[in-house]
């Protein structure tokens, strides 16, 4: 087969498209209520905000932000806030669903909630940055809080953004409410580990995956698709356990070493931009060129849509481990099933941000802090739960590891519908 062959479907698709069509096949192998299937379809709500904002010479720009709830049967909304130009309506929709998703697996009592900005983040100054963060709390002031939605960091944004936002929503309650948002710099009621939680998560779910399928650490060569946060700290952790991480890339390119990079000589993306791709290796690479590397394990942790109809009967990798929410597409999906290469999905790899931002949120609401070892111990814990779920589903049918979490994932939410019931 080559890969100007037709696909079925048109890409690149929308994620809320991506999302539908695996909550779908999930339901196939259960035994759910069409009703409730039908329901997680669609987000409760979407919020749609304009921000005025002044700009540092005085005049005023206007940028649009979405907020959208997709499913609180579980518990409270939970979700990132991204700053991106790329950010749409249906992009939130779409990664809403994957939160709700993402919650479930994990057991953890919050439902899914996405957001973000249409914005370059790049084009702004830090003060426009804080004034556009601080009027956004307030456009959502209305439909956040500690108990309702509790946003976190995402793309182009971080600990930061969240310690404006906690302070303009706090300022305007009237008290400080630090459980109001995850992902804060620890000194306002940030946890230890947050920053670096997503990728570490990536890191041991690999690492399980790896023991799985009965590989030898030492022999496992790994190719990381992004050195930002998510990429850097799972390449660093694989590499303290012995892996080979033989290339590396940020958005300007790769560099690639056959016999392995030292990852923590390799300064990540948010240390330094271009510094990965301003690094003294044997060999460069393109971007699609270390998709396609003959690895053991590739681990895409950039942005999404980057595994596609058009490159996933290239990609050489034994084993993907998504890092970055929504890599693959869902016809690259089913390439990657066609070619036997199992694909540990987003919703379970990279849930260390979101099962930690929880941790945080209990640190908050009980006015406790726990120390970096706690944390590290609590999230092992909630990781190899979730994954020995996922496992058993795995071992027991004949589906992907995709099916096998959105099964997890489904059948917890389902139950959570059925028992709560329709009113009014
Ligand atoms: N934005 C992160 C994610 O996609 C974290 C969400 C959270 O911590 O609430 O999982």
């Amino acid at each position: 087969m080559t890969t100007t062959e037709p696909t079925s479907e048109p890409e690149p698709e929308s994620a809320v498209e991506t999302a539908r069509r695996q909550l779908e096949r999930a339901a196939a192998h259960l035994d759910v209520d069409e009703g409730i299937v039908e329901r997680l379809r669609h987000p409760t709500s979407v919020y749609r905000v304009t921000i005025p904002l002044e700009r540092d010479d005085g005049s005023r720009e206007m940028f649009t932000g979405y907020r959208a709830h997709h499913d609180s049967v579980r518990g409270p909304y939970k979700g990132g806030l991204r700053y991106h130009p790329g950010v749409t309506e249906e992009e939130c929709v779409g990664l809403s669903m994957w939160m709700t998703w993402k919650c479930a697996v994990m057991d953890l009592p919050f439902g899914g909630a996405k957001g973000g900005v249409v914005v370059d983040p790049k084009e702004l100054s830090k003060d426009e940055t804080e004034r556009l963060t601080r009027r956004l709390a307030e456009e959502l002031r209305p439909v956040i809080g500690p108990m309702k939605d509790i946003p976190a960091p995402d793309m182009g944004t971080g600990p930061q953004e969240m310690a404006w936002f906690m302070d303009a929503y706090s300022m305007q309650q009237g008290e400080t409410e630090p459980g109001v948002v995850t992902g804060k710099p620890p000194v306002v009621g940030g946890s230890y580990g947050r920053e670096r939680a997503p990728g570490r998560s990536v890191g041991i779910v690999a690492r399980e995956a790896i023991e799985y399928y009965d590989w030898d650490m030492e022999d496992t060569t790994v190719a990381v698709q992004g050195f930002g946060s998510v990429g850097a700290n799972a390449a660093r952790y694989l590499d303290n356990l012995g892996a080979s991480i033989v290339a590396v890339s940020d958005i300007d390119g790769a560099i690639y070493d056959p016999d392995g990079l030292d990852t923590t000589d390799v300064e990540d993306h948010d240390e330094t931009p271009g510094m990965v791709s301003g690094y003294d290796a044997p060999e460069t690479l393109s971007n699609d060129e270390l998709l396609e590397l003959d690895v053991d394990v590739l681990i895409p942790a950039a942005i999404g849509n980057v595994l596609t109809a058009e490159n996933a009967r290239d990609v050489s990798a034994n084993l993907i481990v998504e890092g970055a929410n929504g890599p693959t597409t869902s016809t690259a999906d089913q390439i990657f099933e066609e070619r036997e290469i199992p694909v540990i999905p987003d919703i379970i790899a990279n849930a260390g941000g979101v099962t930690v931002s929880y941790f945080e949120w209990l640190q908050d609401i009980n006015r406790r802090k726990w120390s970096l070892e706690r944390v590290h111990e609590e999230l092992e814990d909630e990781m190899l739960q979730a994954w020995n779920a996922i496992r058993e589903e795995y071992d027991a049918r004949d589906v992907t590891w995709r099916d096998a979490t959105y099964i997890v994932a489904l059948s917890r939410i389902a139950d959570a519908h059925d028992v709560r019931g329709l009113w009014p």
